[in-house]
């Protein structure tokens, strides 16, 4: 498989019995066949994203991403609570992609992130006020 993004050879990987592809140039993350929520549930996000999110913030940039598995192009996708947050993801087989230090960062969202934000919000209203 070719990474979607940089087109280098991309290598497979064991991660809790679910193989994911990793791009060997980019290190851009491909999960297939897996739901949203079950991406959530993934231990040892570090030890699969060992990329460097510097290096992929061009490609983060990147637009009309073509599916490495079907050739369609994959839908831009914001994360709910972290809006800084881009990655795409084919509809047709439950595929996402994440660019380096993306998926890390997908990881670290928690109850307690949704409550800081909420904190940050009040405050934010307060000073304006
Ligand atoms: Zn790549
Ligand atoms: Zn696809």
């Amino acid at each position: 498989m070719k990474c979607p993004k940089c087109s280098q050879a991309m290598e497979p990987l064991n991660v809790n019995d679910i193989i994911v592809q990793r791009c060997t140039q980019c290190y851009g993350i491909w999960f297939h066949g897996i739901s949203h929520k079950e991406l959530k549930k993934i231990h040892g996000s570090e030890a699969i994203d060992i990329g460097y999110e510097e290096n992929s913030r061009v490609l983060d940039r990147l637009k009309g991403v073509a599916c490495p598995e079907c050739g369609k192009t994959m839908q831009r996708v914001a994360d709910t609570f972290k809006p800084h947050l881009h990655y795409e993801a084919c509809p047709s087989h439950d595929g996402f992609f994440f660019d380096a230090g993306e998926f890390r960062d997908f990881k670290k969202e928690s109850v307690l992130d949704f409550f800081k934000d909420l904190s940050w919000y009040f405050r934010k209203r307060g000073d304006g006020a």
